[in-house]
């Protein structure tokens, strides 16, 4: 049994604090390996147990229940069973099956992990292990929405805003320059209220009106208008700069972050992406970087603008008249207070406008799409009808959520009003009070401001819930540039002068979610120049072994060897390079059929694409399309049929000239012309290169020179197409009869066995 010496060597992920107590269950001498914390006892109760792993046994330990021991040498197999809610791993032994530790489906993948490792150490394979995607509670506890995400809580803000701040650092002098300006109007705005209070006091009084020469209050009011002119000058001036920087840096920023996540995606792991749906990743490209730079480009300034015209409005007020002040800061617990309650009611609004918005957007979508088959099967109406649900659904929605924002702004008036109305009567009776050395225009001044000072104050709350929604979408984007991409160059990686083609499975393991092993223990070997045809029942697990192949994703356990080198140690850049791939539906670009030809060297010149055109067999067709290789190929290449798209995918293929080929045969029914081209395709293009290919067609399956049936992930037959076929209950033999019971294959048989 390998059991590594070095503690340092065992992976720290699973070395969880035993607690005293149940140190005392493990016997003397033994050394703990891996120690799991499970949150269930085996009677299916939340309750905290270990699943330990020693050097010399495996313990299911409870707090307060029974602790289980099984010596390692005892295992026959370890599994870990999904069960509704969550798991057990069970061990068999020569007395049956010993259940060890029963936990919750959070745990799953730590626990799929667990049985591994004791899989590994009684089969004396060296413990390997999948890279965990993060815990699934955060660290006080709370089940994280996402594994290996942050709860909301447990990111310091501060942590965010410096983040923020990286992005935003390279146009700071754009920034200050918009500060400056937006602080310019600010002044301006409020040089306006405390002239007028100048005029009503210094010109327009009384002794000025009962004067017979106003000359010199003339002169005065001409420049106190002046004043008042040059202010809103200087409005104008800050606005136009203040904005356009806006615009600018709004747009620049949402442009960066766009391109940083998109380049970003190119570059994260298949796992990554086969986690998440598309729509939600355009959805975070999309949506998230418009909230936040929304929040950054206006919510920002907003609130450090109105924070600091708050703060000065509040002492001119105070300065004027104290008492009437207080009056005025009256209304301003309702003000924020009210704002924030109206707030939460229109968040969920908004959410659900979002959500309904973007359920009718796809109903109508697929109505648009689906038009062919919902008039095939005369839904029409039944179409319409779902539409109709969801319209109606948006408006309902819509509705409500202009209402309660028409009230919250009716009812904000309001108390602005009342409050202006409690100035004009306390300011009013101070004016009349012969002791009070309050003016006329100090009131004028007054109520200038308190419309200064109330108008943001409404938004201040909703401002500050914005601010949550921002550093959501902040994190959600910080978390996919936080990603580690694929690993392009391991340190110790490695570029082979030439790659031969000798590709090696030894005892491949892979999961896609742990606990479910999709490849249970591959072992083959193959020569240079080889062919190789994959066949299986549907999901036996033919495109994971390819998958493998090309390094999309990284094996569990054991080793995939190119030329002999682990594959994991050569650089995945020259791999990629080496091995050409024409997938069953192939990918193409919205572009000329000649630039979809040379994707993937973007060198190649005209000639050598018409080579590999004619070598694809699909020069032909080309020529007959109106512009030749100019010819658009339509989005996804649907101007194209399923018979020319993989034409070009096979020229694609032979202009890479790569001497390793993937190959995943499309299953779908072509006439017999374009089935004798493609065949006639694939047969020049695998000449000389190791191919793989998943095997559908009669030709490919005579041609190769190994069949691999593929069964529940393991090879369960390898050998020629005659040899297979020879074994009546053969897996190969069962399956050509299940599939013979096609017409089109029997046909295809019978033409087969004529020639
Ligand atoms: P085949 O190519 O032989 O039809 P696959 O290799 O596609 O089979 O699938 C093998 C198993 O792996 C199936 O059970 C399938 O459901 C599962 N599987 C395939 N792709 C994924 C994925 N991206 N995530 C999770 N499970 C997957």
């Amino acid at each position: 049994m390998k059991l590594r010496s070095q503690d340092e060597k065992d992976d720290r992920r699973f070395l969880e604090t035993l607690p005293d107590s149940l140190r005392a269950s493990i016997l003397d001498g033994e050394r703990v390996r891996y120690c799991l914390k499970a949150d269930m006892s085996r009677q299916g109760v939340f309750a905290a147990s270990f699943l330990v792993i020693t050097d010399q046994a495996v313990y299911g330990l409870e707090v307060d229940g029974e602790s289980v021991r099984v010596p390692l040498a005892g295992i026959e197999e370890a599994k870990n069973f999904e069960v509704f809610g969550g798991g057990q791993v069970m061990v068999q032994t020569e007395d049956g099956m010993r259940h060890l530790v029963s936990y919750s489906r959070d745990l799953v993948p730590e626990f799929a992990a667990g049985t591994r490792i004791i899989e590994d150490l009684i089969h004396d394979r060296e413990v390997v292990l999948p890279e965990l995607e993060g815990p699934a509670y955060s660290k006080s506890g709370v089940p994280l929405p996402e594994r290996g995400s942050q709860s909301p809580t447990d990111v310091p803000r501060w942590e965010i805003i410096k983040r923020l701040y990286e992005i935003v650092r390279p146009y700071r002098g754009r920034l200050i320059l918009m500060t400056l300006a937006m602080l310019v109007t600010v002044v301006a705005q409020m040089s306006i209220p405390l002239t007028t209070k100048f005029i009503v006091d210094e010109v327009l009084n009384e002794g000025n009106l009962e004067a017979i020469n106003t000359s010199a209050a003339t002169e005065a009011l001409g420049f106190f208008c002046l004043i008042i002119c040059g202010a809103y000058t200087l409005i104008a001036i800050g606005r136009v700069f203040g904005n356009s920087l806006t615009a600018w840096l709004s747009g620049r920023i949402t442009a960066d972050l766009r391109a940083r996540l998109h380049e970003q995606m190119q570059r994260l792991t298949m796992s990554y992406h086969g986690k998440r749906e598309s729509g939600e990743l355009i959805g975070r490209v999309m949506n998230d970087t418009g909230e936040l730079k929304q929040f950054l480009v206006e919510g920002v300034p907003y609130l450090f603008i109105n924070t600091l015209s708050f703060l000065a409005i509040g002492a001119i007020l105070f300065w004027l008249n104290w008492f009437l002040a207080l009056f005025v800061f009256l209304p301003v617990p309702l003000l924020t207070v009210g704002g924030g309650w109206f707030w939460k009611k229109l968040v969920p609004l908004f959410h659900k406008r979002g959500n309904r918005n973007s359920v009718m957007h796809s109903t109508l979508g697929e109505s648009i799409r689906g038009i062919k088959s919902v008039k095939a099967l005369s839904q029409e109406d039944r179409r319409h009808k779902q539409f109709l649900k969801d319209n109606e659904g948006f408006f309902s929605v819509v509705f409500r959520l202009e209402k309660t924002w028409i009230r919250f702004a009716e009812v904000m008036a309001l108390v602005i009003g009342i409050g202006s109305v409690c100035v004009w009567y306390f300011g009013g009776r101070a004016i009349l009070d012969p002791n009070s050395s309050f003016t006329f225009g100090d009131l004028i001044a007054f109520i200038g401001y308190m419309v200064m000072f109330y108008a943001p104050l409404q938004w201040f709350t909703a401002v500050v819930n914005w601010m949550t929604h921002a550093f959501a979408s902040a994190e959600r984007i910080l978390h996919i540039l936080d990603q580690d991409p694929e690993q392009y160059d391991d340190p110790n990686a490695i570029t082979l002068p030439k790659i031969e083609g000798a590709i090696e499975f030894q005892d491949v393991r892979f999961s896609y979610d742990r606990g479910k092993e999709v490849i249970k223990g591959v072992t083959v070997a193959i020569q240079p120049g080889e062919m190789i045809g994959l066949v299986g029942k549907s999901g036996a697990g033919k495109s994971t072994l390819i998958n493998l192949c090309c390094r999309f994703y990284d094996v569990d356990s054991g080793a995939i060897l190119v030329d002999g080198h682990d594959l994991r140690k050569i650089k995945l850049s020259q791999w990629r390079e080496n091995i050409g791939i024409v997938m069953q539906d192939p990918f193409l670009f919205n572009a000329s059929i000649e630039e979809n030809i040379r994707y993937g060297r973007p060198n190649a010149s005209f000639e050598d694409v018409v080579r590999a055109a004619r070598a694809a067999e699909a020069h032909e067709f080309i020529l007959g399309k109106d512009e030749g290789y100019d010819t658009l190929v339509g989005e996804g290449g649907s101007n194209l049929s399923g018979g020319e798209k993989q034409r070009l995918a096979i020229a694609r293929a032979i202009l890479n000239d790569p001497p390793i080929l993937i190959l995943d045969e499309a299953t779908s029914a072509v006439d017999s012309e374009t089935e004798k081209a493609i065949q006639a395709a694939i047969t020049n293009l695998v000449k000389g290169r190791t191919t793989i290919a998943i095997a559908h067609r009669l030709a490919t399956l005579r041609n190769a020179d190994r069949l691999l049936v593929i069964d529940d992930g393991q090879v369960v037959e390898m050998g020629t197409h005659e040899e297979l076929l020879g074994k009546e209950d053969g897996h190969f033999a069962k399956l050509v009869k299940i599939q013979a019971e096609n017409n089109r294959l029997r046909s295809e048989m019978q033409a087969y066995s004529h020639d």
